[in-house]
């Protein structure tokens, strides 16, 4: 398939908002794709070069990008800046300029999808000295040989602005009708999504194998399986009840969730947004080599950071100080990391995902044996007061509460089930979780805020079944000066024109950005709301927050979650039955 035709595609999609219309389209264009093209088509749709763990980034900054499409349109860098300047978008200036020049094209060479895609991956790849101009100087011969509309898709991904808007739920849906004509496969897809977690191999598997090779995808060592989740219940006797009575009780560390891979002597550990962050963890890393008892193993984590002196957990805010590129060594020595391995889903060639929870939490126990890597704290309960006294001596521990896991419960990736269910410490008058929202607009500073021109956010809910975002809260309060130019030079760069397409929102910001960022905020209280979309039904009010208040004092942004990873409507519903429950209960009614 021709680069041109692929953006004919793109400006379709940017043309309708329904998720049903993304979906006819998206599969038309899987159907007209060859098998060989389809797994680069997943990836520029989605805007990336590959799945996260892969870790590949483009390098380009706006300024590299402006300088390829003079040296493609004999345009000066003033021009091409200018033009951008007013439109607000490098896409639209390259198209603007590239009409301009029409009749000037430097080049005949029509480039396909995959070339278009190989010239992209070598120009991440490139790197060193010199390679500040080679980069450019690539992605000025793609240019060069672009038709206007091309040009505008071609330049956009290098910045990483090239996201049309299809969520993995809609891709899924779409590789579904291709490969069976109906939607209904979607299941066995999102499965198959789950233990590799590269949508782009899940596509092409389908196209080139069909049905069959989807059933035989296996849990494959380096390839991270989607994290399962947990859900939430406000109370013991309900979490028990849940659990048919009786289940396992463990400890909820504060830290860094770590997906562990072992072949003989090579590890790698994944984040809980799957991206490879084994070089953040030299003393893990030697920790698995010597403390496991495998050749081959993929277990389920969390790092926190210990005092040994005091034997104290250190809170989150320290843990995160391990986060870091340079002088790993020096905090390893000041901050020595524990690791609690609280699942197994793969031994010495055998997947345990399938295996019950105790089976597999017995297995992992006898797999241990040193003192960095240790299982978590557990209990078996079978009345509600054993799981309260567990939950108040973990947080007594200066933990942040429990999590209770069904005993005979398989391993659920990528999915927030209720065979775990988190309890976690709250404060009178606050709702007990936080909520990954995503930020779907911003609004200007009035007052003290002027100078940043930032006055707060427009942030919505993850609604799966709709693969749509939410609106459920203006966030105006909780935020570092800091934090303000993080956010507002984070968000400049994604601002659009209009809408997102998987936006639904009656509230309108000054600025609507691309719904890429999710940021963590505590609340009072859900009420409802005339003015939010979140979890409405036609003519119905939404889902809203009352005092919504940014948390954490570093970073604004969570950058270990993506926008479909962020708090579902579901959840906000039933955080919202929850809440309503136990004040039913507080009254003594
Ligand atoms: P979520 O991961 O559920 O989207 P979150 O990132 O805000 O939300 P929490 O809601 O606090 O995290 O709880 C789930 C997380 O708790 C897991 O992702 C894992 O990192 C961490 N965790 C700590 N201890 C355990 C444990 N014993 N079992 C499972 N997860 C644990």
């Amino acid at each position: 398939m021709q680069f041109k035709e692929l953006s004919e595609y793109y400006e379709k999609l940017e043309s309708v908002s329904s998720r049903l219309s993304m979906i006819d389209i998206m599969s038309d264009l899987f159907k007209k794709a060859k098998p060989n093209e389809i797994k680069n088509i997943v990836y520029i749709t989605q805007g990336v070069l590959a799945p996260p763990f892969e870790g590949i980034e483009f390098g380009m900054a706006e300024k590299m990008v402006e300088e390829s499409i003079a040296i493609a349109t004999g345009f000066t860098k003033e021009d091409v800046e200018k033009e951008y300047r007013k439109q607000g978008d490098m896409g639209k200036a390259a198209q603007i300029i590239k009409e301009k020049t029409k009749l000037m094209r430097m080049s005949s060479r029509e480039y396909t999808v995959n070339e278009v895609y190989e010239t992209m991956r070598k120009i991440a790849l490139t790197s060193g000295s010199g390679s500040k101009d080679q980069k450019i100087k690539m992605l000025a011969n793609v240019v060069a040989s672009s038709s206007p509309i091309e040009a505008k898709y071609v330049v956009k991904y290098p910045l990483n602005e090239l996201r049309m808007g299809v969520g993995d739920a809609t891709v899924l849906e779409a590789l579904s009708v291709v490969g069976t004509g109906d939607r209904k496969f979607k299941e066995e897809l999102e499965h198959a999504y789950n233990i590799c977690s590269d949508l782009g191999l899940v596509a092409e598997e389908i196209a080139k194998r069909g049905e069959n090779a989807i059933k035989n995808f296996r849990v494959t060592l380096f390839k991270p399986i989607r994290p399962a989740l947990a859900e939430r219940l406000p109370t013991s006797e309900e979490i028990l009840e849940k659990m048919h009575g009786k289940c396992s009780v463990e400890q909820k560390y504060d830290g860094f969730r770590c997906q562990v891979h072992k072949n003989g002597k090579d590890v790698k550990i994944f984040s809980r947004r799957l991206e490879d962050t084994t070089h953040m963890y030299p003393d893990l890393v030697e920790a698995v080599q010597k403390e496991i008892n495998a050749n081959s193993i993929i277990l389920d984590g969390e790092a926190i950071a210990f005092n040994e002196k005091t034997s104290e957990f250190l809170p989150f805010q320290e843990t995160i100080q391990r986060k870091r590129k340079h002088g790993i060594k020096e905090k390893i020595e000041e901050m020595p990391l524990k690791l609690f391995a609280f699942d197994l889903m793969y031994l010495n060639g055998e997947n345990y995902m399938i295996e019950p929870y105790h089976k597999r939490r017995d297995t992992l126990k006898k797999l241990l044996n040193g003192d960095t890597i240790l299982m978590s704290g557990y209990i078996i309960a079978d009345t509600p007061k054993q799981l309260d006294d567990y939950f108040e001596e973990s947080i007594e521990n200066g933990l942040e509460g429990i999590i209770a896991k069904e005993l005979n419960s398989q391993y659920i990736a990528g999915a927030r089930k209720f065979s775990w269910i988190k309890l976690k410490r709250s404060y009178k008058g606050e709702l007990s979780d936080t909520l990954d929202l995503v930020i779907v607009g911003y609004f200007l500073g009035k007052g003290i805020r002027t100078e940043f021109k930032f006055g707060g956010l427009l942030c919505a809910t993850y609604n799966k079944k709709r693969d749509m975002f939410e609106t459920v809260s203006r966030i105006g309060s909780g935020f570092t000066e800091k934090q303000m130019v993080e956010l507002k030079s984070a968000l400049d760069k994604i601002k659009v024109g209009s809408k997102p397409p998987r936006v639904d929102s009656i509230v309108k910001p000054d600025f609507w950005v691309t719904p890429r960022y999710v940021v963590t905020i505590k609340a009072d209280e859900i009420t409802k709301s005339p003015m939010h979309t979140c979890g409405r039904n036609e003519g119905d009010v939404g889902f809203a927050l009352r005092f919504p208040r940014l948390v954490g004092e570093n970073e604004a942004i969570r950058r270990d979650k993506s926008v479909e990873e962020a708090t579902t409507t579901k959840e906000v519903s039933e955080m919202y039955s929850n809440q309503k429950r136990v004040r039913v209960e507080d009254s003594g009614a």
